[in-house]
């Protein structure tokens, strides 16, 4: 019963269906009620008319003769009755009454209001009165309406019963329907609260999805996919908090050591005391790299930059001018084709110089680097190419990873945190663009970075 609250699902399908049931009843019941009822008033108008025909031929020769009429006359006497006054010229005025016809006329009569010609009658009950002149003779006629109270009462008791057994049938069969329709729903609420108040809530468990009805399968399905990237994400983040504790740790235990060192051996041994300063150093600023890293990937998490369309050419010349200066290489600028993309020019000088940076750190100093600017497929594309030691194929998958540095930058002893494409990578995300990595001919790396003429919102 407890997912059958006023205001639940089923409680309101059950409070309109049923609602519904005995509207529909009492339409039907109304419009019976009113198509008998008329029918059979209509009838016995009908009848009162041929009561009159049949009076008005009883007159023979301008003389009524009613005691022929009477005795051969079908009506009811309990339920019609008539007047009937002659004014024949040259013959006194006669008041002829049916039997029990000045009983009728003597009790009281009410007229209904809005119905000229139907009277009601403590007595005597309901009566349709009708009256016509001719050839000197006044008829008026009551004809009795008890066969249509009689049958309009039936047909109201009828409906009465028909609403209450509809309405106690209506209301279990919907209740029962709409506590059935509403069950898949109600179990997938139960296992999502139970999901929801387990002990573990860095990883979700997926929630049991229905076959049936399709609602509640794609609503299960939506949710299932909702918590899958949710712990698709709550595992990135430890990773990521393991890797980078990792990171941070190797550097630092590196300084404690050398700390130890100088504290232990310094005194007799000064010789070792610059050899560890410079160490420390250098560990101590290859971590403040890492940290500024980390910073920038985490607040890049939620960043939003501006985009304008702009001169690819002019961004790319700008930044290798500035940069040329700081690197060993020489850069080669190729702008083979110049055109216009939607980017954010301080993302793309970012994405540039650590572009150019790894090219120049993972290539030898006499090889020079290659910035392209042209398109491929239509698309406005800038390559960064150096004649390094390359990727392998298995390691082109991972380079975008966070923290992943091939084995062969780690073994030369190639300064870097392993962030520097992942920030790329996501940068580049920002900008509505895409970064590929390739081979470069004969030996090298081509870093490509493809930028959108279009922007998608
Ligand atoms: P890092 O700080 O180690 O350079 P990156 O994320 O920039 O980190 O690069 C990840 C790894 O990809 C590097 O450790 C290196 O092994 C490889 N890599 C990146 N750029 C190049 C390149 N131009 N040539 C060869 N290897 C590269």
């Amino acid at each position: 019963m407890r997912n059958f609250r006023g205001r639940s699902n089923a409680a309101q399908m059950t409070r309109t269906f049923t609602a519904m049931i005995l509207l529909i009843v009492l339409i039907t019941g109304a419009s019976i009620a009113f198509v008998v009822g008329y029918r059979l008033t209509r009838n016995r108008m009908d009848d009162s008319s041929v009561l009159v025909s049949s009076l008005e031929r009883s007159i023979i020769d301008d003389e009524p003769d009613w005691h022929h009429w009477k005795q051969t006359s079908p009506i009811d006497t309990d339920d019609t009755y008539v007047k009937v006054i002659t004014k024949i010229p040259g013959k006194k005025k006669e008041t002829f009454y049916s039997d029990n016809a000045e009983d009728f006329l003597a009790a009281k009569q009410w007229a209904i209001p809005g119905f000229s010609r139907f009277y009601y009658s403590d007595d005597f009950g309901f009566f349709y009165r009708s009256g016509s002149e001719s050839r000197h003779v006044y008829y008026e006629t009551w004809t009795g309406l008890h066969d249509v109270v009689h049958i309009f009462r039936l047909i109201l008791l009828d409906l009465l019963i028909a609403m209450v057994l509809c309405g106690i049938l209506g209301y279990f069969v919907t209740a029962w329907l709409a506590r059935r329709l509403n069950q898949p729903l109600s179990a997938l609420t139960n296992a999502a609260k139970q999901i929801s108040h387990a002990d573990n809530i860095s990883y979700h468990e997926t929630l049991p999805v229905p076959e049936h009805p399709d609602e509640v399968r794609d609503l299960g399905t939506e949710i299932n996919q909702l918590l899958q990237s949710l712990n698709d994400q709550a595992l990135r983040d430890h990773q990521f908090v393991a890797d980078a504790s990792h990171e941070l740790r190797t550097p630092l235990t590196a300084i404690r050591g050398h700390i130890s060192l100088i504290n232990r051996r310094g005194q007799d041994h000064p010789e070792v005391i610059p050899r560890s300063l410079a160490f420390i150093d250098r560990e101590s600023s290859r971590m403040q790299t890492l940290v500024e890293h980390l910073l920038q990937l985490s607040r890049m998490d939620h960043a939003e930059v501006q985009l304008s369309y702009q001169d690819i050419a002019t961004a790319v010349k700008d930044t290798v001018n500035r940069y040329q200066g700081s690197l060993q290489q020489t850069i080669e600028l190729n702008i083979a084709t110049t055109s216009m993309a939607y980017f954010n020019p301080e993302s793309l000088q970012q994405i540039l110089i650590a572009l150019l940076s790894n090219a120049s750190k993972y290539s030898p100093a006499n090889a020079p680097i290659t910035v392209t600017v042209t398109t491929q497929a239509d698309q406005p594309v800038i390559m960064i190419a150096d004649q390094g030691m390359g990727i392998s194929d298995a390691n082109k998958a991972h380079v975008f990873e966070r923290f992943y540095r091939v084995d062969q930058a780690r073994s030369q002893e190639i300064p870097g945190t392993g962030l520097g494409l992942a920030i790329v990578a996501r940068l580049a995300t920002l900008n509505q663009a895409k970064v590929t990595v390739s081979d470069n001919q004969p030996h090298g790396t081509i870093f490509t970075l493809h930028l959108t003429t279009n922007l998608v919102d």
